[in-house]
C-alpha cells in the first residue's frame, strides 16, 4: 500500500509513523512536516520515503543536509505540499494542524486516495466541498478523530435512517471544575496540560476551552450529515467512551477504548478489516466507574457558538475556525486571557455576519481561503483593540 503522511512530525503523525513502521507492506510516498526537520528526516530514512516536504522555505537547507546521501527528494513551501499531495498514494493521513491542512487533503482526494482525516478543520471550514470532491473522484474519507471514528464504527451495518441521535464525549479538559473567576486567571501552562490525552499544543488548549469539541460537533454534522439537533455532547472525564449512537428503538451503541489515537488511526489504516493494534486493553473492573455530566455553557461558550455557526452554514465554519486560530495564537503569545478567546471568536463572527459572504454556499476552495483570511484580519484587528 502506498501511503503519505501530512503532518508526520506531530502527535498524530508520530502515532501514524509508529503503526507504519511496524508493517512490511508499506511503500512511503511523501512525509511532510514543519520546523522539526531532524525528526522528519529520521522518519523518512526509516520509512524510505520518496519525498519529504517542510512547510517552511527557511527549513529547506537543514532538511536537505539531514538527508544528504539518502537519495530522498527534499522540497519546501506551501506549493510543495500541494505537489506532494498530487503524487499517487492509496492512503493519505491528513494530520497538519489548522486550516493549513485543507488544501493538501483536498488535492489528495482529487487523486482518488483514501483520506484518513485527523485534520478536523478541513470539514469545519469546507465540509460540503470536501465531501463533493471525494464523491467526484471515487475517493473515501475515513474519520480519525476518536469520536468520529467511534461513531463510524458504531454505524457499521446500521441503517443511517434509524439513527435518532449521536452523543460525542468531551473530557472537560483541565478546567472542568474551575469557576469563572479561576478561568479568568488560567495560564498557558495550565491550559496545555490535558488530563487524559497526549496531543499537540493547539488541540490541547482547544480542549481546555471546549473549542475542540465545538469543532467536532460541526465535523459530525459535515461528515455524517446529522441535523444539529441530533448531535449532543456529554462531559465524560475518564475519556473511555468516545461516542455513542442512539437508534430509534432507544438502543445506545457506545464505543469504548483507552485514550490512544493509534486505535482510530489503525482502524482507518486497516479499514474495512480489523487488525492487531498495539493499544492497551481496557480492564473495566479496574476502571470501576464511568461518569457523565452536562457541559456548562456559561463557563465554556464554545459549544453555543458552534451551534450558531451551524445555523448560519455557508462560510461561517471557515470564519469560526480562523477566528479561533487567531484567538489561540494570541493566548499562546500572552496577549489574550483564557476567557477572552471565546469573546474574540464571538465578536469576529458578529462583525462578519453583516457580510453576505459569510452565509454564501461553500463552492470553491478559493472562497473558503478568502473567508479564512478575512476572518483572521477581522479577529486580529479586534484583538489589537482588546490587548
Ligand atoms: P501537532 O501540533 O502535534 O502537529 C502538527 C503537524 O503539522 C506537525 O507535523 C507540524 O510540523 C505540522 N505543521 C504545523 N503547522 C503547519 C503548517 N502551517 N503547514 C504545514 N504543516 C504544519 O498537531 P496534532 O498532531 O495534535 O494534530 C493534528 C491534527 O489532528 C489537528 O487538526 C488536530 O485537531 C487533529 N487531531 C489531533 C488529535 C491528537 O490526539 N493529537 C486527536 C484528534 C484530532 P512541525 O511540528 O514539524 O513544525
Amino acid at each position: 500500500m502506498r501511503v503519505s503522511v501530512f503532518g508526520a512530525t506531530g502527535s498524530i503523525g508520530e502515532s501514524t509513523f509508529d503503526l507504519l513502521a511496524r508493517r512490511d507492506d508499506i511503500e512511503t510516498v511523501a512525509l511532510t512536516g514543519g520546523r522539526n526537520v531532524e525528526r522528519l528526516a529520521a522518519q523518512a530514512r526509516t520509512l524510505r520515503a520518496q519525498i519529504v516536504v517542510t512547510a517552511h522555505d527557511a527549513c529547506y537547507a537543514a532538511l536537505k543536509d539531514a538527508l544528504a546521501g539518502s537519495g530522498i527528494e527534499v522540497a519546501a513551501g506551501t506549493q510543495a505540499l500541494i505537489d506532494a499531495a498530487e503524487r499517487r498514494a492509496d492512503w493519505v493521513m491528513s494530520a497538519i494542524v489548522g486550516a493549513a491542512g485543507l488544501a493538501p487533503g483536498f488535492r489528495a482526494l482529487a487523486q482518488g486516495a483514501t483520506l484518513a482525516l485527523a485534520n478536523k478543520e478541513s470539514l469545519v471550514t469546507a465540509g460540503p466541498l470536501l465531501m463533493r470532491e471525494a464523491a467526484r473522484h471515487g475517493a473515501r474519507i475515513l474519520p480519525v478523530d476518536s469520536e468520529h471514528s467511534a461513531v463510524f464504527q458504531a454505524l457499521v451495518g446500521e441503517d443511517a435512517a434509524a439513527v435518532e441521535r449521536v452523543i460525542i464525549t468531551a473530557s472537560g479538559g483541565p478546567f472542568r471544575d474551575w469557576t469563572l473567576a479561576q478561568l479568568a486567571r488560567a495560564t498557558l501552562a495550565q491550559a496545555q496540560t490535558h488530563p487524559n490525552w497526549a496531543m499537540g499544543q493547539r488541540i490541547t488548549i482547544d480542549s481546555a476551552t471546549l473549542f475542540n469539541k465545538a469543532l467536532e460537533v460541526i465535523e459530525t454534522r459535515e461528515y455524517f450529515g446529522f441535523e444539529p439537533a441530533q448531535i449532543e455532547v456529554v462531559v465524560h472525564p475518564q475519556s473511555i467512551i468516545h461516542a455513542l449512537v442512539g437508534f430509534r428503538d432507544g438502543a445506545l451503541m457506545a464505543h469504548l477504548g483507552p485514550p490512544d489515537m493509534r486505535h482510530a488511526i489503525g482502524y482507518a489504516l486497516n479499514w474495512p478489516d480489523r487488525a492487531d493494534l498495539p493499544v492497551a486493553r481496557l480492564d473495566l473492573a479496574q476502571l470501576a466507574e464511568l461518569t457523565f455530566e452536562a457541559p456548562d455553557p456559561v463557563r465554556f461558550p464554545a459549544l453555543r457558538l458552534a451551534r450558531e455557526v451551524m445555523e448560519m452554514r455557508g462560510h461561517a465554519g471557515a470564519a469560526f475556525n480562523a477566528a479561533k486560530e487567531v484567538a489561540l495564537d494570541e493566548f499562546i503569545a500572552g496577549r489574550l486571557r483564557f476567557l477572552d478567546m471565546a469573546q474574540l471568536v464571538e465578536r469576529t463572527i458578529d462583525q462578519l455576519s453583516t457580510d453576505s459572504c459569510l452565509t454564501d454556499p461553500v463552492e470553491a476552495l478559493e472562497t473558503v481561503e478568502a473567508m479564512d483570511q478575512m476572518a483572521r484580519e477581522c479577529a486580529r484587528a479586534i484583538a489589537s483593540r482588546v490587548a
